[in-house]
């Protein structure tokens, strides 16, 4: 099927997530017939350079040899059991290596399909925690301002993103919003370590006078990435997790979009020398293939459940959780990291890209160039309340993919970027503000 013809059906027969869909009528789809490497083609044969791994996922390219050949491998062993009552070798490895990566403290992985439901799990498996030690007063969440964290009911309530969530406030119970550590909200003059401190001490203030009614803090660690690519200091988190063992609350940090590797470190929580009490991962866990995401836990959570009596248990089920061939994935995807050295080759990457990037970060119509691992933001001056649409345009006409929040342009792109991809990126986003 050609492009036009593709385009005419899936608008008919599909509804696409997060957009309004008569927006189409002007801002044509773009049928994508294949991948490789970084790169997407439609059927003319036009590339586009993914920079966003396709919404935060694609770890190592599109069609990556090594991560088909162990989901083949494992097509022909088993496709899919179901986890209650049944266990197989992919969820098992997977479970512990994860565990070792985060140096033996998250010993009990409970898996899911996608991020949303991972931070219901966490969310419902705190206040049951509470609930189980007699402490069933403790039902209240906190999250940041500006925070992102899924939109099922339960993420949406700890989630601070307005444009998701007004509409549907009459069907939550919204958690309570802390200020956010992210620098861009400091005074002038005031570091963003200092920020971070201060946004910590209102977290404190909060927890002082609620901790009694309070099961968890949720967090996105280190970047907040949603709401435009909030970065801020890593003494935010030390401070959070002081503080949430002070008052006995528990700290969740929703790394779905941080972890592997994208804020530089395996996991951002690394960065503050901490452990959570919940680590929720997906995105890019199974290297962007398929859905899966895991909750990690801690011996002390788990053993609050573990019980002769059945109500005491965490009967929260999905269907495909654990599924086989997004385990296999995800092993693959941890290979790649152990064998191809990826943290230490990506800061090389990263240190290119800030170099060469000097005429973007001083650019005038540019604000707050700043970067995080493999994450890099700026804002862009502008009155369009269509920005962000046109941007997207335009980036296509460049052979980009960039998807930008408001007014905020960002890079994610998988670690498999070479230099001259770099260059092209750049180039193509130099030329796109010039444009403007
Ligand atoms: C994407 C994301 C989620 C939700 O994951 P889905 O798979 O889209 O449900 C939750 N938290 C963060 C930080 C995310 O980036």
């Amino acid at each position: 099927m050609n492009n036009k013809f593709l385009q005419e059906r899936s608008l008919k027969a599909v509804w696409h997530p997060c957009t309004q869909m008569k927006h189409h009528e002007i801002q044509p789809l773009l049928p994508i017939v294949r991948g490789k490497e970084m790169w997407l083609y439609d059927s003319e044969g036009n590339g586009y350079l993914d920079a966003i791994s396709s919404w935060w996922t694609n770890l190592f390219g599109h069609t990556n040899p090594y991560i088909n050949a162990a989901i083949r491998d494992q097509l022909d062993k088993l496709e899919h059991v179901m986890l209650a009552g049944f266990t197989h070798e992919s969820v098992v490895i997977l479970s512990e290596r994860l565990n070792k990566l985060v140096s033996g403290k998250l010993g009990h992985c409970f898996y899911a399909s996608d991020g949303a439901s991972a931070v219901e799990i966490a969310l419902k498996m705190s206040y049951h925690y509470w609930y189980n030690n007699n402490q069933p007063e403790k039902n209240n969440f906190v999250c940041l301002q500006n925070d992102y964290h899924g939109e099922t009911l339960g993420a949406l309530s700890v989630t601070d993103v307005a444009i998701f969530k007004e509409i549907y406030a009459p069907l939550l119970r919204p958690g309570t919003c802390v200020p956010t550590p992210d620098w861009r909200y400091a005074e002038l003059g005031e570091s963003p370590k200092d920020y971070a401190l201060r946004a910590a001490a209102a977290l404190e203030r909060h927890l002082e006078q609620h901790h009694t009614e309070t099961a968890a803090l949720i967090i996105e660690p280190l970047v907040q990435g949603a709401m435009g690519m909030g970065m801020y200091h890593p003494d935010y988190l030390k401070q959070a997790r002081d503080i949430c063992d002070k008052y006995q609350v528990h700290l969740i940090a929703d790394e779905i979009a941080v972890g592997f590797g994208r804020t530089g470190t395996m996991f951002a929580c690394e960065q503050a020398n901490i452990a959570p009490d919940f680590l929720c991962l997906s995105k890019g866990l199974s290297g962007g293939y398929l859905p899966l995401s895991v909750v990690m836990t801690s011996d002390n959570i788990y053993q609050a459940f573990y019980h002769k009596k059945t109500s005491q248990a965490f009967l929260h089920s999905h269907t495909h959780t654990g599924n086989a061939l997004a385990c296999s994935a995800a092993l693959a995807t941890l290979d790649i990291f152990e064998q191809d050295h990826v943290i230490e080759r990506n800061r090389i990457k990263a240190g290119y890209l800030n170099q060469i990037a000097h005429p973007l970060s001083t650019h005038a119509k540019v604000r707050n160039f700043r970067n995080c691992g493999m994450i890099w933001a700026f804002e862009v001056e502008t009155n369009d309340p269509d920005f962000a649409g046109k941007f997207f345009q335009l980036g296509l006409n460049q052979k980009l993919l960039l998807r930008p929040l408001g007014n905020t342009v960002y890079f994610m792109p998988p670690y498999i970027i070479s230099e001259n991809e770099i260059d092209l990126l750049v180039n193509g986003t130099l030329r796109i503000l010039n444009s403007l």
